[in-house]
């Protein structure tokens, strides 16, 4: 294959680059595969979940301070690029943020799918990250939107026929979503109750049934980015939060070490268990 490795990540806010993947993406780039993020929105609709900041003058910027928040978040994880696809936070189910016209979730489907094609054509990603499509655990309006999207443009940027102003058509070979690894969290639980400090995964959490049966990829990374990635988010996270920081730095990091993700679809042959979203796709 002589089109250099790439890897297309799509994201529906700032913050859920860090919280799902950053170490993988971090491992690729340091490979010098490159690496494109497409975040969808400007988080404007999140809440300021870190005291320290919920502050009048951050409110009233607060579109700018996400900005910039994300490129520090990037640059730490080694993103080689990050592209604005320019839509407005929806805002959780069943809030009135849902009804502005420029929510992402409220998105003319033709025009934000021609977006993501011209962007698949231009950055040829071989693998591209979507989220999955049973979201019923978390549903997001933006969050089901990615997903509405990347679907249709895994067919679409290699169909010529499609988006004909938007550049050569290009394949994606393999698409993915990253995973909510169940494992991961009952084994940060006990850790929490071995220390006798509260565990944040209270039964909420604990009755839920686990879907790591589905988890068809495991990439081994290194915790901290994704550590340090979303500390970077400082309005979205608090860093005293012991859902992510209740653990010593190098007991967290040793819990599971893995990125989880399950193949949505694939053009090429798939070994079961795959340790590398390339495999298959190098020389
Ligand atoms: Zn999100």
């Amino acid at each position: 294959m002589s089109e250099r490795l790439s890897i297309l990540t799509v994201h529906a806010h700032p913050d859920d680059e860090s919280s799902k993947g950053a170490g993988t993406i971090a491992r690729y780039a340091a490979e010098g595969i490159q690496t494109t993020l497409v975040c969808c929105t400007g988080g404007e609709a999140g809440d300021i979940l870190n005291p320290a900041m919920d502050r009048e003058e951050i409110k009233a910027d607060l579109e700018e301070v996400r900005r910039a928040e994300l490129k520090s978040a990037a640059d730490i994880i080694g993103y080689g690029e990050v592209i604005w696809l320019g839509y407005r936070d929806s805002g959780m189910p069943d809030t009135e943020e849902n009804a502005h016209p420029e929510a992402f979730a409220n998105a003319d489907h033709d025009e934000a799918l021609g977006k993501l094609v011209e962007i698949i054509r231009r950055v040829k990603p071989q693998v591209l990250i979507s989220y999955p499509e049973d979201q019923k655990r978390y549903p997001h309006p933006d969050h089901l939107q990615v997903t509405n999207l990347c679907l249709p443009a895994w067919d679409a940027a290699g169909d010529a026929s499609m988006y004909p102003g938007a550049g050569d058509p290009w394949t994606p070979q393999k698409m993915y979503c990253s995973m909510w690894s169940r494992a991961r969290m009952v084994a940060t639980h006990d850790e929490f109750l071995a220390r006798g400090l509260e565990s944040p995964f209270g039964e909420g959490w604990l009755d839920r049934p686990g879907s790591d049966h589905k988890i068809t990829a495991t990439v081994e990374v290194d915790n901290r980015i994704r550590r340090e990635a979303l500390l970077a988010h400082g309005t979205q996270v608090d860093p005293k939060s012991p859902f992510w920081f209740g653990l010593p730095v190098e007991v967290q990091d040793n819990i599971h070490p893995f990125d989880d993700y399950m193949l949505m679809k694939s053009r090429i042959d798939v070994e079961p268990n795959e340790e590398d979203l390339f495999a298959g796709l190098r020389d």
